[in-house]
């Protein structure tokens, strides 16, 4: 099949638009008449430059990024900001020791606090939502949660974990002056969002944006702290390794080594592609009318089953279950046949994952709805 006639519901490395590839694919040998393509350009050339400051300028149009904020260009995926966050945020408090708050509502953020841990951070859990309802379905109201209030380094929290498909409805309250921390690797760029109210937001590109290889962070210029090395940090501190230092990074406008080039030129054609398209606003409409088209067709069933409880259900990732649960394997069969790819749930927890992210048109996401009610009638009773 072509790439246009498959529908990939992938939870990442996730779809890319096909006129996005389409551009690329024009592009490839040879790059605005240099000759060479973008993976041969050198990271410190003009071309490469003008490639970098495009994606910036796309990327802060797109967001309404403040000027106050650095757009970062880091690698090591997701996983790598685990550790970042706790390097940096604790550097810019001066306190090693300060608490650090983990809000865990899904898999991501369970790791991402037990990361925090083995660093050796203070972590406190302000909740973990698996322990009072023995699985990731839901967020427990703010009322409930145990903030170390202003002593806090940071508030840390997954704004959609991609397993479970547990979403934030909105940015949670925090004392303003601790540092609100977010991994929106599966959801950034799909709906609006308030750049001001964080300290960091950070996002891997293979969901929602482009290739893997590439991370986004945005981060508050004042919490850009001086690098120190071992003998100046007294008893206890944590030595930050330069190539997690946000500052070494905004400094050298992400060019203190070779960046992943390629990956970062791809997403640029995204973001650029994105405003083409609308932005922001018309995709958090479409994504909004996609998500619940998908859950309507679930909530209206007798065999489907969303397990996230109403009001946290991600917009990006759709888990269900479908009873009894041999059909499962059969659903998964027939999606194939009908170019739907990419459909099995997390190997953690099993079932069904639709992963709608930006690139799936609402035509990808009629056909799916289709295909579930044709899959239904057939096996009613
Ligand atoms: N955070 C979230 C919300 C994710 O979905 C993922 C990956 O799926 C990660 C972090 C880890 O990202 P990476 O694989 O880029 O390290």
């Amino acid at each position: 099949p072509e790439h246009n006639q498959v529908l990939n519901f992938a939870a990442g490395p996730a779809k890319i638009p096909t006129a996005v590839l389409e551009k690329a694919q024009s592009e490839l040998l040879n790059y605005d008449n240099t000759g060479m393509s973008v993976m041969e350009l050198s990271h410190r050339s003009k071309t490469f430059g003008k490639i970098l400051s495009e994606a910036k300028a796309n990327l802060t149009s797109l967001l309404n990024i403040p000027d106050n904020y650095e757009i970062l260009f880091m690698q090591g995926g997701g996983t790598t900001l685990f550790s970042a966050v706790v390097y940096n945020l604790l550097a810019a408090k001066g306190k090693p020791d300060a608490p650090v708050d983990y809000c865990v509502s899904g898999s991501w953020s369970q790791k991402a606090s037990e990361e925090a841990k083995r660093l050796g951070a203070n972590v406190n859990i302000v909740f973990n939502s698996k322990k009072s309802t023995g699985s990731y379905t839901t967020i427990p109201p703010e009322s409930e949660w145990k903030l170390s209030g202003p002593d806090a380094a940071y508030v840390y929290y997954c704004d959609n974990e991609t397993v479970h498909g547990v979403e934030f409805p909105s940015v949670p309250t925090v004392d303003p002056s601790v540092p609100l921390v977010t991994d929106m690797s599966s959801n950034i760029l799909s709906r609006k969002v308030d750049v001001s109210k964080f300290a960091v937001i950070y996002a891997g590109a293979q969901k929602n944006i482009g290739p893997s290889g590439v991370t986004i962070v945005i981060v508050r210029k004042d919490l850009l702290t001086p690098l120190q090395s071992a003998s100046e940090i007294p008893t206890g501190g944590l030595v930050v390794p330069q190539m997690l230092d946000f500052k070494t990074l905004a400094d050298n406008d992400s060019l203190y080594n070779t960046p992943p080039t390629y990956a970062i030129y791809m997403s640029g054609l995204v973001f650029k592609h994105m405003l083409e398209n609308g932005g922001v606003d018309k995709y958090t409409e479409v994504n909004d009318r996609k998500a619940s088209k998908l859950y309507q067709a679930i909530d209206n069933s007798k065999i489907y089953k969303a397990p996230v409880a109403t009001g946290f259900r991600s917009n990006m990732n759709v888990p269900f279950r479908i009873y009894p649960e041999p059909l499962e394997a059969e659903f998964l069969k027939g999606a194939e046949a009908r170019n739907m790819v990419q459909l099995k749930g997390h190997r953690s927890v099993g079932g069904i994952r639709a992963s709608i992210y930006n690139a799936m048109g609402e035509d990808g996401v009629d056909a799916l709805v289709a295909y579930m009610k044709e899959f239904e009638a057939q096996h009613q009773g």
